[in-house]
């Protein structure tokens, strides 16, 4: 079996008083694509920026590569290529499209190895070479999640977690989106996906969570989630 790279056991999050997420279990192996669904205020985000080194765990503990990286910041853990796409993207808007990708690659030093991700980069998302010297700030919301998505590739990630990443788009740029997600996995990176698209989400899954009100309630295989009645009527509206 696959090498597990992130290993999430028995995860709690508070915000003051206020337990956000109540003892999450849920693996990401090498080479897979796992989706996180839930509705609103389920945990997903908080869950993600846990394990991002954002916020502080009230309980549990997070392993990527078998070891804990509890209180690592993102610093540390993009060099050991754990990358993050948060939601609302949080590009550098007083930057340029360019700019913002050398600084997706800080970790490394290769410069031409950097000058040729920064082609695929733009091989990727013809757009973000179309408008290669304008300030990131000036971009629509569809052009800022493909440069967001652009930066963390630069880091040449193995795991890449994506929060929303269709949250707030034009229907076409979901499309996009998604269709890049694709691509990414498919060039071998590992994805754990955080949506609240969940039939988009679990359509490409090779296994999905469902997270409720702070917990993980349902498990199993993509399509298994896709096609079982309970999701269905919870988060595709059926
Ligand atoms: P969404 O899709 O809306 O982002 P989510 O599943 O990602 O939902 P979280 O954002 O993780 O959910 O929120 C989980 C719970 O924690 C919610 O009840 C939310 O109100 C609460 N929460 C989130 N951020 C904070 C904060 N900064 N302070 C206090 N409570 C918070």
């Amino acid at each position: 079996m696959a090498q597990t790279l992130l290993k999430v056991s028995g995860l709690q999050v508070a915000y003051g008083g206020i337990q956000a997420v109540k003892g999450v279990d849920f693996e990401v192996r090498e080479g897979e694509l796992v989706s996180l669904i839930g509705s609103n205020g389920a945990g997903k985000t908080t869950t993600m920026k846990a394990i991002t080194g954002t916020l502080p765990l009230a309980g549990g503990d997070i392993e990527y590569l078998g070891k804990s990286i509890k209180g690592q910041g993102p610093w540390d853990l993009v060099k050991q290529g754990l990358a993050m796409v948060p939601e609302g993207r949080g590009v550098f808007t007083r930057m340029t499209i360019t700019e913002n990708l050398h600084m997706g690659a800080y970790v490394r030093n290769d410069k031409a190895g950097i000058a040729a991700d920064i082609e695929k980069v733009f091989t990727i998302f013809p757009r973000l070479r179309e408008r290669k010297d304008q300030l990131a700030g000036t971009m629509s919301g569809g052009e800022q999640q493909m440069l967001a998505m652009g930066r963390a590739l630069m880091s040449r990630p193995k795991l890449l977690l994506l929060d929303e990443p269709s949250m707030g788009l034009s229907p076409i740029m979901v499309d996009k989106v998604f269709e890049v997600v694709r691509d990414v996995y498919a060039q071998g990176v590992t994805i754990l996906l955080v949506e609240q698209n969940a039939s988009r989400a679990l359509a490409l899954a090779d296994r999905g969570y469902v997270m409720e009100s702070g917990l993980i309630s349902m498990t199993g295989a993509g399509k298994d989630l896709l096609a079982d009645p309970k999701v269905r009527a919870a988060y595709l509206g059926e």
